[in-house]
């Protein structure tokens, strides 16, 4: 198993999840999930393109993504919404996963070699890289918003294996969102869906060989 590369996700994997962070944001807000997801679905229509991925992809501003968001919800509340505030209470509900952070500290003091590759938001680095000590515990950084690629498409987990200068067989990908595991598994990695901390350490220790 010697040459194995862990190669996780950041929102929901080293985070606590992020379901529990956006029903507090929609609640500090006033906005349903129902009323977000409409809103989303509305401009993917009309525009003929998901707006978060444009967003991930770093095509579209955080500002701009928010204003015609926010524009949208307004039209079908009838109220002004307070969306500049969303970064930040989105980021003010989100606490780190220490457990996960240590699994990563421990696979990196054994030798191993480690990686985040992450779907993110170019405007948000400062803020996500605050959570963690990103250069201590990843060799490699790979952000959707700055390679202009998003998970799962498969050129983001080559990129990912080239700048690694590995295979992706020898990669154990981690990640909250299943689509997201699939694709790392059809290319070869092996994948672990995260779902709890205690299942997600125990499928990736079993993967890399033992860990702690
Ligand atoms: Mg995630």
């Amino acid at each position: 198993m010697s040459g194995r590369i862990l190669v996780s996700d950041f929102g929901g994997v080293l985070t606590s999840p992020l379901p529990e962070a956006f029903a507090r944001v929609q609640e500090e807000a006033g906005i349903s999930a129902e009323a977000l997801g409409g809103a989303m679905a509305r401009m993917a229509e009309r525009d003929g393109m998901n707006p978060l991925h444009e967003l991930e992809c770093g095509r579209i501003t955080e500002p701009a993504f928010m204003a015609a968001l926010g524009a949208e919800i307004e039209a079908e509340l009838g109220r002004p919404v307070e969306m500049h505030r969303f970064s930040e209470r989105y980021f003010a509900a989100l606490e780190p996963n220490t457990e996960m952070l240590g699994l990563v500290r421990a696979v990196r003091e054994r030798g191993l070699r480690t990686a985040l590759l992450t779907n993110n938001v170019r405007e948000w680095e400062p803020r996500w890289r605050s959570m963690l000590p990103v250069d201590e515990l990843f060799e490699l950084v790979v952000d959707s918003a700055f390679v202009g690629l998003r998970k799962p498409d498969p050129a983001i987990y080559h990129l990912t294996c080239e700048r690694l200068g590995a295979r992706a067989e020898q990669c154990v990908f981690v990640d909250d969102i299943e689509i997201n595991c699939e694709a790392a598994a059809a290319l070869g990695m092996t994948a672990v869906h995260f779902r709890t901390t205690a299942q997600a350490r125990r499928e990736i220790e079993a993967a890399l060989g033992s860990v702690v």
